[in-house]
């Protein structure tokens, strides 16, 4: 049987270079907050083009991090999709704000500007929350629609956060994923479009209050000494040995993404007459961290793959307002038309950069 995402071929292809970097951390000793961090959080604001970046231990950290230095609390309103990962609402909920969530557009499967408008207006209405920020996620490696995203945000005074753990690598008309927003986040997990040998994730900033921020809050709230603490905050940082990793796999990263791009192409060719094919809008780029079809006889058509030795994966099969945990929100079935039907009809084919039919 293939495989659904093949770390084993990229590891067997950048052995000798990622088992070089792995000893050279073993050599100088250095596991936390090594050179290799540094050199990491500099190349990768090169590659998005942004000020700052400030690794930490795992995506979902790297969205608490972001609530944390936009003060979301209490009584606070954050809106964010349904149809996502469940880390993306649950760091809503961690800080005690309500997530608010949005159906998705039901081309790109994003979140849908026009009911994002409309659910703002709703909380504004309702006066009980205050509407603060909003968390975008580049679903499957598509941004999301930043330029309607951000009028809103700017129109209603929120702040935007870029959830682009599967989207790095992605553009809007050559403006990098993890660019986009107030803060944006990504996440090196394995399976993510560029992914490290563990956890890791990072936080991208313009902002020079929010990265002297974000670098306390990732270190337990350190003033300019360690052991001077002046705020709460985490212990949530990149090992070094994952920084090292993650140095030679964005080297490759562009010839990776150019595979997947070719992938995509190909499976579309293939597929199209069969299946709604994912639609790329004009001036956009996918990291294409999935390739998802929509059936309407999922289960039938998934049993068909896995017959002839091809996994397929679902992703999402519950919506967020569907969730156990959510349900004192007081959503009801039928909320979100669009999510709630994709949760239903959705499927992922194998998607990695090394692929053997596009060779
Ligand atoms: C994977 C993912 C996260 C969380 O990243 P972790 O590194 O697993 O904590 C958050 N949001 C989205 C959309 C994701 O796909």
């Amino acid at each position: 049987m293939m495989q659904f995402i093949d770390l084993a071929a990229q590891y067997k292809h950048l052995k000798a270079k990622i088992d070089k970097r792995i000893q050279d951390v073993l050599d100088h000793g250095h596991y936390i907050m090594g050179s290799e961090v540094q050199e990491l959080e500099g190349k990768l604001a090169d590659y998005v083009g942004v000020k700052h970046v400030i690794t930490c231990a795992n995506g979902t950290d790297a969205l608490t991090l972001a609530m944390m230095v936009l003060d979301i609390k209490e009584g606070d309103a954050v809106f964010c999709p349904t149809f996502t990962f469940f880390a993306t609402a649950e760091v809503i909920a961690y800080e005690n704000a309500t997530p608010v969530f949005v159906d998705s557009d039901e081309v790109t499967f994003n979140i849908c500007p026009i009911d994002l408008e409309r659910r703002i207006q709703a909380t504004i209405a309702e006066g009980k929350l205050t509407p603060k920020a909003i968390i975008a996620v580049d679903l499957f490696g598509l941004p999301a629609n930043y330029p309607e995203i951000q009028k809103i945000a700017d129109k209603y005074n929120l702040k935007l956060v870029e959830d682009a753990a599967q989207g790095f690598g992605g553009e809007i008309n050559g403006k990098r994923a993890c660019g986009f927003g107030d803060i944006a986040t990504t996440s090196f997990f394995p399976a993510k479009p560029l992914g490290c040998y563990g956890d890791g994730g990072a936080i991208f900033t313009n902002n020079d209050e929010y990265a002297d921020l974000l670098r306390s809050y990732r270190v337990h709230g350190k003033g300019a000494d360690k052991y001077d603490n002046i705020r709460i905050g985490m212990n949530s940082r990149l090992d070094t040995i994952q920084a090292a990793v993650l140095l030679e796999k964005l080297l490759e990263f562009p010839i990776e993404l150019i595979n997947r791009n070719k992938a995509a192409k190909k499976y579309t060719v293939e597929l199209s007459s069969q299946y709604k094919t994912p639609t790329i809008p004009n001036g956009y780029t996918s990291s294409w961290a999935q390739y998802t079809l929509v059936s309407n006889d999922r289960n039938s058509v998934m049993q068909a793959y896995k017959n002839k030795g091809i996994p397929t994966v679902v992703y999402y099969s519950t919506c967020m307002h569907e969730q156990t945990v959510f349900e004192y929100l007081g959503y009801r079935k039928g909320d979100f038309p669009v999510a709630e039907k994709l949760s239903k009809e959705v499927f992922s084919l194998p998607m990695h950069g090394y692929l053997e039919f596009i060779k």
